[in-house]
């Protein structure tokens, strides 16, 4: 039962079409991509436009009482973004203008609702680049990946979303509006506030625009594969690269079974027969070429198979397509090994110290032997960051236990090898356990208390992240 009045002051403030009750529409908002994740079912979907609007939003729920979740397009894979019972969510997605690109101070400033891949496409036109490049690129928000501290691709060289977050505007649980950071080049006034809320996760605060600095385009890169008998010989190529000083533009690991996922999705050529492929990329201009034939020089001497580089534009976009498939192609896998709609996916996301990798690969082979689940591995092998993928049967309790051990052993094996247990896909739901593990109780108490010095209610995104 809605509580009287909180819907008669949202249309009020929002008008009709931006509150929504209709059960289709609140079953839909109701979880991210993270599977296995509980998710309750909101009271209502709110979709301001305005800052004033999501001001109206918070102040409306803090006075009825009613937990508030952020939500951008639900492409999280921690569960972060999904409701709790008779919550509002606040879904940024209609609020989507791209306020100012400036090519003289290399900023561009947006509402949170703004795509990945629209931003990108819009400062490519002025000769600039947005470098952070998730895999959900095309449909993840600005607002979510801020939220999340998303990585992408090319961060192996150029860093993740919060090195191109300058500043902020943030609707607090108070519904005060308040800004951080800086749009200049440099800046250290008073506390860094804009990385709290990078990666906060919509428990401090709604971010309602945000300032991102820009490059120029990067040159064009050139880009190789390595193949490789085992994922312990291409994790020890990964730290030899690093360890030479090189700097690919790219480093990106797929295991067999995504090999083998990707050829059945859409057969692209692959070795299957690999046990594992990097993709590299050098976008060095005049010396690309140099800097490619580094990197194969390390991945021979790491053990490869054979080593080839991309002809074309053309073969190089088919190889990071094929990268970019890994998630439906596991999805597909899943689907297949246990056919009714009972395959699930449990994604899980640790990153080690690079000269940690091979450790960590060979460890994951043996969890997922002992735990008796297949598990496929993909990441960002350059960034020590990988995506140990879990297959389990959700209609078989032993099989989802199973699952659920082998995601511990990997937590557990990243935390031993000097990792974190999250490079890139947050807490959510997913870890907060392995989160407390990780930052120790006096971690924990500094967490409490930022959490209730700025949402002393609890107000917004309840149970996530703590
Ligand atoms: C196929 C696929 C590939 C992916 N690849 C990557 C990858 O390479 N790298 C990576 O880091 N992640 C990746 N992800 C995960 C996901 O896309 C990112 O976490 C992304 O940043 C989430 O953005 P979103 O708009 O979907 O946010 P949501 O999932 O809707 O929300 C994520 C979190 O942000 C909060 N939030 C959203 N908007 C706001 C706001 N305006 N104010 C405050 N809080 C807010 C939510 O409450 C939630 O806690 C991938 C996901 C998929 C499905």
């Amino acid at each position: 039962m809605a509580p009287t009045g909180l819907l008669d002051d949202l249309r009020a403030a929002l008008g009709e079409n931006a509150v929504l009750t209709d059960p289709d529409l609140l079953r839909m908002h109701q979880r991210d991509e993270a599977d296995l994740c509980a998710a309750g079912t909101p009271l209502v979907v709110t979709r301001p436009r305005s800052t004033e609007q999501v001001v109206a939003v918070v102040r409306a729920a803090a006075r009825h009482g009613v937990p508030v979740v952020p939500q951008g397009a639900r492409t999280g894979l921690a569960g972060a973004a999904n409701a709790v019972d008779g919550a509002v969510v606040l879904s940024t997605v209609a609020m989507d203008e791209i306020r100012e690109i400036d090519p003289v101070s290399r900023i561009a400033v947006v509402q949170p609702g703004v795509v990945n891949a629209t931003l990108a496409g819009a400062v490519a036109k002025q000769g600039l680049w947005y470098p952070p490049d998730p895999g959900s690129w095309e449909s993840s928000t600005i607002g979510g990946n801020v939220s999340t501290n998303a990585g992408g691709m090319c961060c192996v060289k150029y860093g993740v979303t919060t090195e191109y977050v300058l500043g902020l505007e943030v609707v607090l649980a108070s519904g005060e509006v308040l800004r951080t950071g800086r749009r200049t080049a440099k800046g250290v006034a008073g506390y860094d506030l804009t990385r709290l809320f990078v990666g906060s996760e919509g428990t401090l605060g709604v971010i309602t625009e945000v300032t991102v600095a820009l490059r120029p385009a990067p040159a064009e890169s050139l880009t190789m594969v390595a193949v490789f008998p085992s994922t312990a010989a291409a994790g020890a190529a990964v730290a030899e690269i690093a360890a030479r000083g090189l700097t690919p533009s790219l480093l990106e690991l797929l295991d067999q079974t995504h090999l083998r996922a990707i050829e059945a999705y859409q057969p692209m050529g692959l070795r299957t027969d690999a046990q594992a492929l990097l993709l590299a990329a050098a976008d060095t201009g005049t010396r690309a070429a140099d800097d490619l034939a580094g990197l194969a020089e390390v991945c021979e001497a790491a053990g490869a198979d054979e080593v080839y580089a991309a002809t074309d534009a053309v073969e190089a976009a088919a190889l990071l397509q094929a990268r970019r498939l890994a998630h439906p192609a596991m999805e597909k896998f899943a689907a297949d090994a246990y056919p009714g709609g009972n395959g699930g996916l449990v994604i899980d996301d640790v990153a080690v110290p690079r000269g940690s990798l091979a450790a960590l690969l060979d460890g994951v082979s043996r969890i997922a032997a002992e735990c008796e689940v297949p598990i496929g591995v993909v990441g960002h092998a350059g960034d020590g960051n990988m995506h140990p993928n879990i297959v389990v049967d959700r209609a078989d309790p032993a099989s989802v236990e199973r699952g659920r051990r082998a995601f511990d052993e990997i937590m557990r094996l990243g935390l031993d090898l000097g990792g974190t247990c999250t490079g890139e896909h947050g807490v959510g739901l997913l870890k907060r356990d392995w989160l407390a593990r990780e930052i120790g109780p006096v971690g924990v108490r500094v967490h409490q208390a930022i959490k209730s010095a700025l949402d002393p209610t609890g107000l917004l995104n309840p149970g996530k992240v703590l």
